[in-house]
């Protein structure tokens, strides 16, 4: 079962799927939703690769106050080749969007926060919160892949691409 504790057995991303994350929150950031990520430094945050939610059963993701400035998350299967780290980091998008709206969260009213921790309360609060913008998040790195793939085909819209794209 995944615990807090399980945490300990994690690993900071490497520099270049930092870069790559940091990238897909940037272009969240522009977004309607994706307001809140203006208001809390995501750059300064530390992601780690967390093994062992790979046997949890469903945890994707995880942010707890105490623990400050690091969001964990589930790590691409090893096993897969083919698994690029860019395409693994646009998969597990949408769950960095969704721990980040705790920070979020967090940092408008901690002691709000605190309260709404408690179980059920939670669900019903931070988590619905969460879950529109994870939901929202998963239709537009979706649609920005999309974009990616049908641009890198043609060299006169390359440079677009780089611009607004990674
Ligand atoms: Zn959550």
């Amino acid at each position: 079962m995944f615990t807090s504790v399980s945490l300990i057995n994690s690993r900071l991303v490497f520099d270049e799927e930092k870069r790559r994350l940091i990238a897909l929150m940037d272009a969240y950031a522009k977004t309607e939703k994706g307001k809140f990520l203006n208001y809390i430094n995501y750059r300064n945050i530390d992601f780690y690769w967390c093994d062992e939610m790979k046997d949890s059963g469903g945890v994707m993701g995880a942010w707890l106050c105490w623990l400050g400035a690091r969001v964990y998350l589930l790590p691409g299967n090893t096993d897969t080749p083919f698994m690029k780290v860019d395409t693994w980091c646009s998969l597990i998008a949408p769950t960095l969007v969704h721990e980040l709206c705790h920070v979020w969260q967090y940092k408008r009213s901690w002691w709000l926060y605190i309260l709404a921790c408690l179980p059920i309360v939670r669900t019903y609060t931070i988590e619905k919160e969460a879950d529109v913008v994870w939901k929202d998040a998963i239709k537009f790195f979706q649609d920005l892949e999309n974009i990616k793939c049908v641009i890198a085909s043609n060299e006169r819209t390359k440079k677009w691409a780089e611009n607004h794209v990674t």
